[in-house]
């Protein structure tokens, strides 16, 4: 870290941190942002993104980051790999706690994103690696010729699905509810795909193995009542997401499922202090809105240290 003391300190380099990073900076304002992991955040793990505009073909997750760290460095962002471990946001100095040192800041920008959700049910963490995973583009090719399951109704589970059947020989989407949550355009591709099997009215109660991993999943209709055994050699989560907020310890204002209680202006209830991206309470979690949070939350950073100077 070039100094200890900031105009702006964004946690989080996903798509909404390095946006209002590319904002902040161009601004004129002394920028950090800090990441534990590698700048990208989830859609360093997606597949192939289609939706987002400028794009017309498309392109694959990483390559949308790596585009956009680029643009942030050139701006003189200065992207750091380090772990926020505490926050002190009470006075008009933010204070932020790293492993062995202090930062400061007269504003922060949260943009810490979600994590996949867990299913909480037995042989989920067991099985972590052997065969249960939240990443297809990881884990996927591991599975040719093999016969998953994925749970979900959503985007996620629907475009991973897909992802996966260009790999594994059989998919069964295991979905609680008659209908899937996904887009349209995703679910047509999933009806149309010969490999992916939806299994309707279902929710897994276990994962089971043995010493070489997934064996087969423990279903049960909850219409019928109907339990069976899946034989399957994976099994993908992709039940939702739950904001990366933990470390705030109180400091800021939650919604009941955890997420950042933000303005309009990405303002949360404290002064100075706002939130971006997919950790906040918004109705559309994408990148298109996650840039376009970073860009709000740059600028009223900026208004907010010019007006308290
Ligand atoms: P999501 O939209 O919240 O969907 C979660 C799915 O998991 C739902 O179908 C839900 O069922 C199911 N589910 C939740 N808890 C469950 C449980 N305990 N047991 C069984 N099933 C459970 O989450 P997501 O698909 O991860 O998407 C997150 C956000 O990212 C969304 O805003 C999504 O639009 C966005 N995203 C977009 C794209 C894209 O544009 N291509 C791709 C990926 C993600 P119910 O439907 O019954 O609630």
């Amino acid at each position: 870290m070039k100094n200890k003391q900031y105009d702006l300190i964004i946690i989080g380099a996903g798509p909404a941190g390095l946006s209002a990073a590319i904002y902040a900076a161009r601004a004129r304002l002394s920028v950090l942002v800090l990441e534990e992991a590698a700048p990208g955040g989830q859609i360093l793990v997606t597949d192939w993104i289609e939706n987002y505009p400028g794009f017309p073909e498309g392109l694959s997750g990483a390559d949308l980051m790596m585009k956009i760290s680029e643009q942030a460095q050139r701006f003189d962002a200065e992207i750091v790999t380090e772990e926020v471990l505490e926050t002190d946001f009470s006075g008009p100095v933010k204070k932020l706690r790293l492993s062995g040192t202090e930062v400061e800041a007269r504003a922060v920008i949260i943009a810490t994103g979600a994590s996949p959700r867990k299913l909480g049910i037995a042989g989920e963490d067991k099985y972590y690696g052997q065969g249960v995973s939240t990443c297809a583009t990881c884990d996927a090719p591991f599975f040719k010729g093999a016969t998953v399951a994925a749970v979900g109704g959503g985007d996620t589970a629907v475009q991973e699905s897909l992802f996966l059947s260009r790999f594994a020989d059989k998919v069964y989407l295991i979905h609680r509810r008659d209908e899937l949550r996904a887009t349209r355009i995703l679910q047509e591709r999933v009806f149309e795909n010969e490999k992916v099997e939806i299994l309707w009215d279902s929710i897994p109660l276990e994962i089971k193995g043995g010493d070489a991993g997934v064996e087969s999943v423990r279903l049960k209709n909850v219409k019928t009542g109907e339990q069976s055994d899946l034989p399957v050699s994976g099994c993908f989560i992709w039940v939702g997401v739950t904001p990366n907020t933990a470390f705030l310890k109180g400091t800021v204002d939650l919604d009941k499922n955890g997420f950042i209680i933000a303005d309009q202006r990405m303002q949360t209830s404290v002064p100075g202090v706002y939130a971006a991206g997919d950790v906040r309470n918004t109705p559309l979690r994408q990148v298109v809105t996650a840039v376009g949070d970073g860009a709000v939350a740059a600028t009223e950073a900026a208004h907010y240290i010019e007006s308290s100077s």
